[in-house]
């Protein structure tokens, strides 16, 4: 296995890894120690580069550094990103040779599930280090933290309503779900027992039937998901989806999902500001996941 140390200015370390036997091609990225060690998730994406992987992993590390800190936790910000595909790139020897590596760095970062990995794929990193959380219930861990996510994410989006609309009861209330995946799903369901009316979109047809049929949900393409009128927008696929060509489109009052950086950079939240759109911001909304993860550390 190769490591490579990459200089990122503002970060305590970067390193890319590269083992060539089970197809592991990773980034690790650890921001901040001042609170404890580094907590983060470890994100399975086709990246198209990986200078496209590298900039993820740095914004998604310091993230969790805010995220972890806001949440009262003594834990510092990190996170990892495997380049490869979740659905057909999977396997014992990736996962086993990421743990190895993860074991390098000596407690320095914790790791545990993020979009494509699951619990189950913490089971297999687990059998290499032991600095990994979020392991399956049967392996004596806390299991998959996304309703604990979800649960967050649906009490800040209803202290969200009620500051600004003056009411956090959600019944009849319009929200546009976007990103159908653990925690999105679960969203819905917690909105739908509330009353709200759902609006939802992903790139994947079956769960916008399911959603359709299990919460009468209506249905948006994920490219309109942003122009659709509603009261709240909850954006839970991921990040950098409020942005210059999207913000102008909203017609909403307020923005409260789960997804990680949902701004594009700091600026878009100026601009959502200025157009008295109300956003919640993800890394205090859903710390959830986090929180549940922590405990089991
Ligand atoms: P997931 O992989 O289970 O689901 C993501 C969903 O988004 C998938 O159904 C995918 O098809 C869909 N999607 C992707 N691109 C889309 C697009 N452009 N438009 C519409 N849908 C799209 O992931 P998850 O665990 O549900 O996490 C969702 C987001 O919440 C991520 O940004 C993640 O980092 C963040 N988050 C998750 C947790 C957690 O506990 N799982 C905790 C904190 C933050």
């Amino acid at each position: 296995m190769r490591h490579e140390i990459i200089n990122q200015q503002g970060y305590e370390k970067v390193i890319k890894v590269r083992d060539i036997r089970s197809g592991l091609n990773a980034f690790i990225a650890i921001h901040n120690t001042a609170l404890g060690p580094a907590l983060g998730g470890c994100r399975m994406w086709p990246y198209a580069s990986h200078a496209e992987a590298l900039r993820d992993v740095l914004r998604l590390a310091q993230g969790m550094t805010q995220k972890n800190a806001l949440a009262g936790l003594d834990l510092g910000g990190g996170k990892a990103v495997i380049i490869g595909d979740s659905k057909t790139d999977k396997s014992p020897e990736l996962f086993k040779a990421f743990g190895r590596a993860v074991e390098s760095l000596k407690g320095l970062y914790y790791t545990a599930e993020d979009v494509g990995v699951t619990a189950q794929d913490m089971g297999l990193i687990a059998r290499e280090t032991k600095y990994v959380a979020g392991l399956p219930q049967e392996m004596g861990g806390s299991g998959n933290p996304s309703p604990f996510t979800a649960y967050g994410v649906f009490l800040g989006l209803k202290a969200a309503a009620e500051h600004r609309f003056g009411t956090g009861i959600l019944q009849g209330v319009k929200i546009i779900v976007a990103g159908l995946g653990h925690v999105g799903f679960e969203l819905c369901r917690l909105l739908s027992e509330a009353g709200a009316e759902l609006i939802v979109a992903d790139l994947d047809v079956d769960k916008v039937r399911k959603a359709q049929n299990l919460f009468g949900a209506r249905e948006a393409h994920p490219c309109e998901a942003f122009a659709k009128a509603a009261d709240i927008f909850a954006p839970c696929a991921l990040g950098g989806g409020l942005n210059d060509a999207t913000i102008p489109m909203l017609q909403v009052g307020a923005i409260a999902g789960a997804a990680n950086n949902q701004l594009a950079s700091a600026a878009h939240g100026d601009a959502l500001y200025k157009r008295g759109i109300l956003y919640a911001p993800d890394y205090v909304i859903n710390a959830g996941g986090v929180i549940s993860i922590a405990q089991e550390i």
